[in-house]
């Protein structure tokens, strides 16, 4: 019985205990939710002194992003300037149902958001919540690990590794994580991923992540450098090229660098709007794909193949 009794007492003490450190790992660092034209921000560690200024930044990004592919922009989600205060879409009956409302809970108000579906090409999406890290180190504690920069995550998945509190943000349909200070490449990247996400719901194709990572990433990788040069992701794929074939499997550096060459040579060559046309393409036959397009592909990049080579000399 007395050892019943302590037995009790430790235990509750050990849930007393677990509840602090939970509580702890969610709000710390906490965030802070500001309104924005595609969904919302999270801004971890509180608002930014240049909210506005920063908001605007990343609305141009996407407007960057689209107009590069030579896509319509996606228009602003109805009521986004006032979240707080917007009625929950499926109870008015302007959603067809299949897409719920992302409802998220700003911790400095307490108060509840509802994000209206997301319009584009007339499809209703999810909007995205944009989760702003203010610096590469809070960033490198949420993943876990320093190896990822920013990520793009569908479905309230958890990434592997990451800190709860982390967690507790990303569980909504669409998100997106980014550092805010430190250059806009990320940002570009992980926009492409959106970009390519929804161009998939568009076409019936199958989604983004059936297409393979080297194209996925190549995307991704192509539309952050076109901003600031492809020439650079061109030698290297050349140099690359001279000893190795394309594969559709490369390990994770060249994943993006080898990807990144691939699409810029299709889009070159196709225009943006031929080539998304063929990401079904990519997505059910990607071994077929890659035979197709490598001759092509090493002639864009100025390399002879081996066999002409020898061919020569002969
Ligand atoms: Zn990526």
């Amino acid at each position: 019985m007395r050892n019943r009794t302590t037995s009790a007492v430790v235990w509750a003490l050990l849930l007393l205990i677990l509840s602090q450190v939970a509580a702890f790992a969610i709000d710390d660092p906490s965030y802070e939710l500001s309104p924005w034209p595609y969904g919302a921000i999270a801004w971890v560690g509180g608002l930014p002194d240049d909210t506005q200024t920063m908001s605007a930044i990343l609305t141009q990004a996407v407007e960057d992003v689209f107009t590069l592919w030579e896509l319509p922009v996606p228009s602003p989600m109805a009521g986004w300037a006032d979240p707080a205060s917007n009625e929950s879409a499926w109870k008015t009956g302007k959603t067809t149902g299949v897409i719920p409302q992302v409802i998220k809970k700003n911790p400095a108000t307490n108060r509840i958001w509802r994000l209206n579906p997301l319009i584009w090409e007339e499809i209703e999406t999810y909007p995205i919540l944009f989760i702003a890290f203010p610096t590469r180190t809070l960033l490198a504690q949420a993943f876990g690990s320093t190896t990822t920069g920013g990520v793009w995550m569908r479905g309230g998945a958890a990434l592997a590794g990451s800190a709860v509190w982390y967690q507790s943000i990303t569980g909504v349909p669409l998100s997106i994580t980014a550092p805010i200070t430190d250059g806009m490449l990320t940002i570009w990247h992980e926009f492409g991923h959106w970009m390519t996400y929804l161009v998939c719901s568009r076409e019936d194709a199958p989604t983004d992540s059936s297409l393979p990572l080297l194209l996925r990433e190549g995307i991704a990788e192509y539309t952050e450098s076109y901003f600031v040069g492809l020439s650079e992701r061109k030698t290297y794929a050349a140099a690359w090229a001279k000893e190795n074939a394309l594969l559709l499997e490369l390990d994770v550096y060249n994943t993006y660098r080898i990807g990144a060459s691939l699409v810029a040579y299709l889009v070159e060559t196709h225009g943006p709007t031929e080539f998304l046309a063929s990401l079904s393409a990519w997505a059910e036959n990607p071994e077929d794909q890659i035979a197709r397009i490598e001759p092509g592909w090493r002639a864009w990049l100025g390399i002879v193949p081996p066999r002409q080579r020898i061919q020569r000399i002969r």
